[in-house]
């Protein structure tokens, strides 16, 4: 069994509020939601970070971006939404398995 959290979430292993799967992805509710809406969305495929993307995933890469706004769309984020993806110590990153913030539904803070 992995002990990566979001391998366990990705699985079923682990309960989530998930919002969407499909062969390649999973999308769900971030436990501790920093705006109204607050998403995960994660390749199934144990992928560290963006640091170790490689050719081959690039195809799988842009397919997750593209799915971005299908998701904010469906989460009626009609006027527009953040994403962030936290890579690595310095940038943050917690859950060492790639995975793109996706929030909105009120005022962000400006960067
Ligand atoms: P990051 O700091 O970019 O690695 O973000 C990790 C995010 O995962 C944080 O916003 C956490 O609140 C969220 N998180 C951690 N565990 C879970 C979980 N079991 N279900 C949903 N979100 C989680």
């Amino acid at each position: 069994m992995s002990d990566c959290i979001f391998c366990r979430i990705a699985a079923g292993e682990i309960p989530a509020d998930k919002v969407y799967e499909d062969e390649r992805f999973v999308a769900f509710r971030d436990i501790a939601p920093k705006a109204k809406v607050h998403l995960l969305l994660i390749p199934r495929r144990h992928i560290e970070s963006l640091e170790v993307l490689e050719t081959a995933d690039e195809a799988l890469a842009g397919a997750m971006l593209r799915l971005l706004p299908r998701l904010a769309r469906e989460a009626g984020l009609e006027e527009g939404f953040r994403t962030i993806i936290n890579t690595g110590p310095g940038g943050g990153q917690e859950v060492p398995h790639l995975h793109c913030h996706l929030l909105g539904g009120e005022d962000l803070p400006g960067f």
